[in-house]
């Protein structure tokens, strides 16, 4: 008997319930499975899901439409997303968005009417050093010009793949030798598993390395509470949501050094007492979700995980994958847990935090891929090789991502302790403005400041650096930055939700000219309470360039000529 497409989802709807045992928390994967069959989730499709997992029909929709990459509409085969980062803006964005919608005949949002192309913005998805960049589904196109993405939307359909790049061609490459590259497959890992956990744990904590995504944590005392906290489940989670637009250095750890994130997992593992292990890997990356199943399996078979790791009895620890879904705000510890369980990426009210009440509840550590391949490094050399890097307060060396305005983009290992001026230097970013330490969410620095020091007495960034040069017009950096966070805010919040908004619109006045003294002094005060009273980091970091501009630039604002009105 032949099924109809509606009997044919339900059948597929129930294998992958069945397959994830009815769990709440397989919600997300649930509905990317549907959408890899079906291009998008449909309403029969959410109800179904939500009978079989027992829950409300609205609460699959409210989670569906929380992220960007799943469509609760059709679209067309091939959707073009084209990366509006500050990066591939100064280097082109707009001319190659211009040649996509001739070639097309469409707008952004908009699908073609034979259902074949749908062109839409999105944000940063980590290719900043070769932008201007795009994602065609999953698969990743940078360096961009007009005539080049004229030839890629021509050859669509068999010629496509011919086009598909592999993680070698993608073109990454380090600029300086990283430390990484000279470290022995699994030697901290070893060297970990002949020592006690405590032991392990007060080696890391005696590195003073701290949380490489940005928080700054100490990672020792961040392990030493999962260890202490008492539960028969423990969790150790790397996030891989690198969404700080103009970071890449974590997508370039995972497609060059995978292992050695995977060793520092294991020894986390080893230290806090976890036996499952999960990497969140944000869905920009998913073209890097293969190489790093071949790097999974390859240890499994090696001993490297499963039971009685390198044949310590009693040490069981395994991998898996958990993709994202497009939403920059799970970058967030407490959000990037929720989404794990099935949820919208809504930050969560802190204590309790994450080591101690976390993912299903349990005990959960969650590092970054930097920090967690760092780890790997210091167990093996110790930490008195670690410390004697960097400067007092802020030990090792850091990876930096840097794009924008300068000669030498790309990934660079530098000490903590590295001057603004230093790196201007390696890069070829002299003479600049300004530079954005940190991402969106860090620091405008003018140059001014540029004797400022990496490190967290000054500026512990997670890793992103942008360089403006002197024609750049900071208002214009200023509104593209808004418009991110308008759009990436989770809207539990009102200061963040609605203040966002009021903040780009005041920016867009501004940029025309036709902001009084009086307006902007309001906006400088609405952005000090966004600042206060926002929940989590994107809410009380989202003005900041506002303020920035305010301070350091003031009289490019105030001098600007009145746009005239059509
Ligand atoms: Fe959500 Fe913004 Fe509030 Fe954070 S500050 S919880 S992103 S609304």
């Amino acid at each position: 008997m032949l099924l109809t497409e509606q009997e044919k989802e339900k059948a597929l709807i129930s294998q992958l319930t069945e397959k994830h045992a009815h769990q709440r928390s397989a919600l997300i994967p649930i509905l990317q499975a549907v959408q890899a069959d079906y291009g998008y989730v449909s309403e029969f499709a959410m109800q179904h899901v939500a009978d079989l997992l027992g829950i409300h029909a609205a609460e699959v929709y409210s989670v569906a439409t929380f992220y960007q990459f799943i469509n609760t509409k059709p679209k067309g085969k091939f959707i073009i997303r084209l990366s509006r980062d500050m990066s591939s803006i100064m280097k082109g964005a707009k001319v190659v968005a211009r040649q996509l919608e001739n070639d097309l005949g469409i707008k952004f949002g908009e699908t073609t009417p034979d259902g074949m192309f749908t062109l839409e913005w999105t944000n940063c998805i980590g290719m900043n050093y070769q932008a201007p960049a795009m994602m065609v589904n999953n698969e990743i196109f940078s360096n961009l010009t007009p005539q080049r993405v004229h030839r890629i939307i021509e050859d669509c359909g068999e010629e496509f793949r011919s086009h598909r790049p592999t993680i070698g061609k993608v073109g990454d490459t380090f600029t300086n030798t990283l430390t990484y590259a000279s470290h022995q497959a699994n030697s901290g890992l070893k060297k970990a598993l002949a020592r006690s956990r405590s032991e392990v744990i007060g080696e890391v904590t005696a590195s003073g390395v701290r949380g490489r995504g940005g928080a700054g944590f100490p990672t020792g005392t961040k392990w030493n509470l999962a260890a202490s906290a008492k539960a028969d489940t423990k969790y150790i989670i790397c996030n891989a949501d690198e969404g700080e637009p103009g970071t890449f250095k974590d997508r370039v750890i995972l497609t060059q050094y995978a292992d050695l994130v995977f060793e520092g997992m294991t020894i986390a593992a080893y230290a806090v007492g976890a036996r499952e292990g999960i990497i969140y890997l944000r869905g920009e990356y998913t073209y890097v979700r293969a190489h790093l199943e071949e790097v999974i399996e390859a240890r499994r078979k090696a001993g490297l995980l499963g039971s009685n790791i390198l044949g310590k009895e009693g040490f069981n620890f395994d991998i898996r994958i958990r993709m994202g879904a497009g939403a920059y705000i799970c970058g967030e510890e407490t959000a990037l847990i929720e989404s794990l369980e099935g949820h919208r990426g809504e930050p969560r009210n802190r204590p309790p935090y994450p080591v101690d009440t976390g993912f299903n509840g349990k005990p959960t550590v969650v590092n970054n891929v930097e920090t967690l391949a760092t780890i790997s490094v210091i167990l093996d050399r110790g930490s008195k090789w670690f410390g004697a890097i960097g400067t007092e307060r802020s030990k090792g060396f850091k990876l930096f991502s840097v794009s924008g305005d300068c000669t030498r983009p790309g990934v660079y290992e530098l000490p903590w302790g590295t001057t603004l001026e230093q790196l201007l230097a390696l890069v070829g970013g002299e003479g600049a403005k300004a530079i954005q330490a940190g991402g969106y969410s860090g620091e405008l620095v003018p140059a001014s400041e540029f004797g400022r020091v990496l490190g967290y007495e000054d500026l512990g960034i997670g890793g992103s650096v942008i360089v403006y040069g002197q024609e750049r017009d900071l208002l214009e950096i200023a509104e593209n930055y808004l418009e991110f966070f308008v759009e990436e805010s989770c809207g539990q919040c009102t200061p963040c939700r609605d203040g966002n908004v009021k903040m780009l619109e005041g920016i867009q006045l501004l940029l025309k000219g036709k902001c009084s003294t009086r307006y902007l002094n309001e906006l400088i005060g609405l952005g000090e309470t966004i600042k206060l009273a926002s929940k989590c980091g994107l809410g009380q970091s989202s003005p900041k360039i506002l303020l920035a501009i305010n301070k350091h630039f003031r009289d490019e604002i105030m001098a600007r000529p009145i746009e005239a009105s059509h």
